[in-house]
Order: C-alpha cells, then structure tokens, then sequence
C-alpha cells in the first residue's frame, strides 16, 4: 500500500470515529431529555402530595411511595384517633408506651432538632394545638387567657422521655400532647425520596404541601426553579424563586421548605390569628417574620427549621439560620422586606418588585 492511500484510509476512519462519537453523544442527551415524565397528586398528612418522577416505571414508583405516606400518616397524625403518636398522648403522665421503632426514631430526631431551634419548634407544642382549636371541627378560635398559662405548662420536649433499649416513649406530665404538624410533611419527603430510589427512579420532584425534595438534576439541565409565594398575595402567586442547581445539590439531592402565616389562620378584631405558636407566649408567634423558607439537604431537619426559625423571629432566626453550615434562608417580613442568608446570594430570583431584597 502507498502512503498516499495509509494516509486516506486513516482520516477516513478518524472521521469515522468523530462522527460516532458525536452521534452517540447526541442520543445519550436525547434519551436525557427525553425521559418518560410521570405525575401524580393525592390527599394525605391533611395536605395535597404531588409527585413527578422522570425515567422509566414512575407509575409504579409513585404509587409505592403514596402507600408509603399513607403508613406515615398512620403512624404520626395526630387528627387520627388510631394513630401510634395518640397511644403516646393517651398515656401521657402514665405508663411508657411500647411503639414502633420507626416512631420512636422519628420522636429523637424531633428532640434533636427542637434542641438545635432552641425550643422554638417544640414537638410537645400540642396541648396549645388544640386549645387554639385548629384541627377541630368548630374551627380555631381565641382561648382565654388562663387556659392559655395552663397549656403553657404542658410544652417541653424535655419532658418527652425515650427509652431505646425499652422501645418505648412517655409524655411525663398528663395533658401533655405530641404534635408532629410541623415535621410530619419533612420526614415524609425524606421517606418518599427513599421508596423512589428504591424504585431506580434517580431524578424527581417531590412536593408534600409545601415541603419540596429535589432528587437529580432537571432532565434538560436547566436549575430547578422552586417559587417562594408572596405571603399577603391571595392568589398564590410568588414573589421570588430559589434556584438549584446541580452544584446546590447535597448528595444527589436538597429540600425546601416554607413556613407562613398565611397558611392557615383566622380573623378575629381584625388580628389575624396562624397556626405557628411560640412555644414561649402560647399566642401566634410575632418575631417579625411572615414567612421563612429553608433550603438544605435533610427533608426532616428543614421541616422543624422553618417552622423553628419562623417562631424565633427574623433577628435571632437570620442569626440561627446563619450559624448552621448547608443551611440557608429566607425571611419575609410585613412590609415585604427580604432578608437571606449569606449563602442564598446567588439562589434566590427577586421576581416582584414589591418586594426589596434588605441584604
Ligand atoms: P405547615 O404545616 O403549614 O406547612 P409548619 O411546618 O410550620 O407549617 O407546621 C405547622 C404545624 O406545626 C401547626 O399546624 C402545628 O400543628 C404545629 N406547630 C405549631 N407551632 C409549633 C411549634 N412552635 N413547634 C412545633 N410544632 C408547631
Ligand atoms: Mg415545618
């Protein structure tokens, strides 16, 4: 053979191997982009649960993972007379209660992140829950004054006592109430997040009433977009967005979640009355912020921060919020000022210019 054919022949084949190269690569970001979507919403944990899986066999994936919810809500609600957290408040100044190990997981990590807010989310919150009425049929309404101190004296996670070796869990004073509203949706998440990838789903957006877990990057590339609602705006609409992207993500995913006082609430004088109690006056709590969003990476923890953070109030939260590392916030107030953490600079898109980013 003469060089002059070597010669062809070789770019021939260089050619050859370029033009597969770029083809192959083409389809794997076809396949990419391409990937089968799947959407489901269903009622549990008192809220609306929407899931969207991207991949093969989201179907059976999402309908594993609402089976999952429905064990979940079973065992913590504490609006269902039978569940396992109403035998704990049943036997409350009693005997210690035998319960299910996951429970009993689910109430240590409940005290470890009352602990780390300060008290400010305080699974023991419950005896106020209901006095305030939320949840009962009657609707919330305004208790008098004495009842409220009683309550008071019900509300110290320090007096939740468990018992690893024994399995069991005791409230020590009777009338004390567990109430699990604030993390329930957050340990649902991280749980949802576990059966999806059981099921080899590896990319999906979980939204439990609010509480968001992002698994995978969007098929396309492009952040997650997740919107902040404007908290005095009837419609819903948002004010902002925090985006993610795939160097936000901690280990293949993050969470986010919202606490406000314009979730639920009532009027009554013209005061507006919401479901977020400080554990220290009894009343709706007034730390001067209307909403607080948490973006980090364990479902369970930012469920029990936004709602912490939104109880201690824009000083000492931003403060909190500021001190926990892979933790960031952002904290509305009334007058539409926007505060964030150091760390959300570059996450958070102001999309309402009512609104004014303060720092
Ligand atoms: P939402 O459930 O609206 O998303 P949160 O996650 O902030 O909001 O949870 C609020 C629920 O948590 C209330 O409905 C109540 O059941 C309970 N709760 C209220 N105040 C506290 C508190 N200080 N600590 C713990 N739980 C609380
Ligand atoms: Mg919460």
């Amino acid at each position: 053979m003469n060089n002059k054919l070597m010669m062809a022949i070789t770019i021939v084949i260089l050619i050859a191997v370029v033009l597969f190269g770029v083809v192959s690569q083409r389809q794997e970001e076809n396949e990419k982009h391409n990937l089968e979507e799947y959407e489901n919403t269903a009622m549990m944990l008192d809220t609306v649960n929407t899931i969207r899986t991207y991949g093969p066999g989201g179907e059976e994936a999402v309908q594993q993972t609402f089976s999952r919810l429905e064990e979940i809500e079973a065992l913590l609600d504490l609006y269902d007379a039978e569940s396992s957290l109403n035998r704990i408040n049943e036997n409350a100044g009693g005997e210690a209660v035998e319960i299910e190990p996951e429970l009993l997981a689910v109430l240590e990590m409940a005290k470890e992140f009352a602990a780390e807010n300060e008290g400010s989310f305080d699974p023991t919150i419950g005896a106020l829950t209901l006095l305030w009425g939320w949840g009962s049929e009657e609707g919330p309404s305004v208790p008098a004054q004495e009842d409220i101190e009683q309550a008071l004296e019900l509300v110290d996670y320090n007096k939740l006592e468990i018992s690893g070796d024994e399995q069991t869990a005791r409230l020590a004073e009777e009338g004390m109430i567990l109430d699990l509203g604030a993390i329930a949706k957050g340990y649902a998440g991280d749980e949802a997040v576990e059966v999806l990838l059981e099921n080899g789903i590896e990319r999906a957006f979980v939204n439990l009433g609010g509480n968001i877990v992002l698994l995978g990057t969007k098929p396309d590339e492009t952040p997650w977009r997740i919107g902040i609602q404007n908290p005095r705006s009837d419609r819903g609409r948002a004010m902002g967005s925090v985006d993610i992207g795939e160097e936000d993500l901690i280990a293949g995913q993050i969470a986010v979640a919202t606490s406000g006082d314009y979730e639920r609430y009532f009027e009554d004088n013209d005061t507006r009355y919401h479901h977020i109690i400080d554990p220290e006056t009894g009343y709706p709590a007034e730390g001067g912020a209307v909403s607080t969003t948490v973006v980090s990476e364990n479902p369970s923890r930012i469920d029990a921060l936004s709602t912490g953070l939104f109880v201690l109030g824009l000083e000492r939260g931003l403060e909190l919020a500021e001190s926990l590392e892979g933790v960031e916030a952002v904290f509305i107030t009334e007058e539409k000022d926007v505060y964030l953490t150091s760390g959300m600079d570059d996450k958070f898109q102001l999309m309402d210019d009512d609104f004014t980013v303060v720092n």
